[in-house]
């Protein structure tokens, strides 16, 4: 138990060695959008934050960029995780490969088990777009932790209580900056993600007008 009485994230990693996966160039493509943006990378302290996942085929196995991952300009696969089970209320899971995934790992799996038409998902940090996202568009409980498995929970709820399929991105409020978007691969994933960055400018242009 953490300190917020959260089941804290636990992983059984087997080493095996990972070989390029269906999506691997395309995950590298959009992580450089992303790391031109700053919305992935390292904070001051040189914690990473941002993650993306492409789903294995058919599956409800996903890679997703490993743990400690985004000081790096380009990923090789073995920067990467295969997420082969999980189990939400124990915030464990299963992979493979050489490198821990993510700690938000399940947060992605919820969305992957949600809506089996989802091929990517993205978690990035973005604070302008957080702050005009929060509570516009779905929204999870502020009481609610990041790499917790109330998180989820929390987001397998907005699909059932909430338009989150239709917008295809969502937010997180207990995790400043948090921002989600998914969809039927990378590329539509990042569109959603820079629509909405651009309806924000938009907004904030003429908020300057006024
Ligand atoms: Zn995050």
């Amino acid at each position: 138990m953490s300190e917020t009485g959260s089941i804290k994230f636990t992983c059984d990693r087997v080493v095996v060695e990972l070989s390029r996966f269906a999506g691997f160039d395309e995950l590298n493509e959009y992580r450089r959008k992303l790391l031109r943006l700053g919305t992935i990378g390292i904070d001051r302290n040189g914690v990473g934050f941002g993650n993306l996942s492409v789903r294995n085929g058919a599956t409800s196995r996903f890679y997703i960029t490993g743990s400690g991952t985004g000081k790096l300009p380009e990923l090789t696969p073995a920067d990467c995780a295969r997420v082969v089970a999980y189990h939400f209320a124990r915030n464990w899971l299963q992979c493979e490969g050489p490198t821990d995934p993510s700690s938000e790992s399940l947060t992605h799996a919820a969305v992957y088990e949600s809506d089996p038409t989802t091929c990517a998902v993205i978690h990035c940090h973005d604070m302008k777009l957080w702050k005009a996202l929060l509570h516009k568009v779905p929204t999870t409980p502020e009481k609610v932790e990041y790499g917790t498995s109330e998180m989820a929970c929390a987001v397998r709820g907005l699909f059932d209580n909430t338009d989150v399929l239709k917008k295809k991105i969502f937010v997180m409020a207990g995790h400043e900056g948090g921002v989600v978007a998914f969809g039927k691969d990378l590329r539509s994933a990042f569109a959603q993600l820079t629509k909405e960055r651009k309806k924000q400018k938009v907004r904030s242009r003429k908020d300057m007008q006024n």
